[in-house]
């Protein structure tokens, strides 16, 4: 690949080819970060920038990243990238491997809508689900511990499970499938009822809090949560961010490094009980990295290519998922949603 990017996706494509080279994290997320911070510049205020030379006054852009930057924004392909492109750039997945997969995917396991923490209706995100061709949307919002998420209690809930009913009959054939992203409790338990959960189409189990536990407690509480028979799909597993990220009320996360579990242990019991290992695609997250992702393909795992999508336009992002499960081989018939809604219900409710 030789063609020039413009600056953002030049950056991304940096730290895409450093991670499979199994560079040290904080090298790849240095250009992560440096290009979240060009997608919130204007393109008026980039030009200003590399005309004043100040764009290594912002937080986040190096020497490095702002060279890369000044290069792409001129058209060129940056001298970093262009190295690595000659070292790394043969391993690549064919594009068509990826985009192959995407378009089997026949729907997204892992969604927000504004009932939670997610910016938009769940109308909203079923139509733009539907524009992109998918049969069904399983709608996740939180549990009732993420309170700084707005987790769903168990009356909003149900009032919720009512909703979707009146707007499936609405948009069939298309489907919603009722959800929740539980959070896995610091015992291994899923935060909320038994009832409830025992009605929903698809149970994903995230852990979200306490995420610097002990291996030994984590890997505990993991496997609690996936032999819980109510769970289908195990949520982004090792937690981390890769780069910073604003939440609702303009509180910032700064990016985190993985939590730290048996890997083996834990998708191993996966295997067992029939959990679905989520590929999350959101580009903070691209979690499991490569190696636990592929890990748990050795070991004989199915998976949910997913977005976690808190908005309409988040559902396209499948694809990033998709590079990494093509790049680990991940064979198509181990992704659960690349099934018909019928086949999949029958997978997560048996
Ligand atoms: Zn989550
Ligand atoms: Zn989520």
């Amino acid at each position: 690949m030789s063609e020039p990017l413009p600056p953002a996706a030049a950056l991304r494509r940096i730290a895409f080819l450093l991670e499979r080279a199994r560079e040290p994290s904080h090298r790849v997320s240095a250009f992560r970060t440096a290009a979240a911070v060009v997608d919130t510049l204007g393109p008026d205020e980039l030009d200003r920038r590399i005309r004043t030379r100040t764009l290594t006054d912002l937080r986040g852009i190096g020497p490095k990243t702002g060279a890369a930057i000044v290069q792409a924004h001129a058209g060129e392909v940056p001298e970093y990238l262009a190295r690595l492109e000659e070292t790394h750039g043969d391993l690549l997945p064919l594009a068509e491997d990826a985009a192959a997969l995407r378009a089997l995917l026949r729907g997204d396991l892992h969604a927000h809508s504004d009932w939670s923490d997610g910016g938009s209706p769940i109308r909203e995100m079923a139509e733009a689900a539907i524009g992109l061709g998918h049969e069904y949307l399983a709608l996740t919002d939180h549990s009732p511990r993420l309170t700084v998420a707005n987790g769903l209690s168990p009356e909003r809930l149900e009032r919720q499970l009512d909703v979707v009913a009146e707007l499936n009959e609405e948009l069939s054939p298309f489907r919603i499938l009722t959800g929740i992203e539980c959070d896995i409790n610091v015992d291994g338990s899923l935060d909320q009822t038994d009832e409830l959960l025992g009605r929903l189409d698809v149970v994903v189990a995230s852990v979200h809090s306490d995420l610097r536990a002990d291996s030994a407690a984590m890997t505990e509480r993991m496997l609690a949560a996936v032999a819980d028979p109510h769970t289908d799909v195990l949520g982004h597993c090792t937690g981390r961010l890769l780069i910073p990220r604003e939440q609702r009320e303009g509180r910032r996360q700064r990016p985190r490094p993985e939590s730290t579990f048996d890997a083996e242990a834990v998708f191993s019991a996966c295997v067992e009980h029939g959990t679905a290992v989520e590929i999350n695609s959101r580009p903070e997250r691209l979690d499991p990295p490569l190696r636990l992702l592929t890990l748990a393909v050795d070991l004989g795992c199915e998976f949910a290519i997913d977005t976690d999508a808190h908005a309409p336009g988040q559902l396209d992002w499948q694809g990033n998922g998709c590079e990494r499960a093509v790049e680990c081989g991940v064979p198509a018939d181990r992704v659960v949603n690349t099934r018909s809604a019928e086949d999949l219900l029958a997978w997560s409710l048996r």
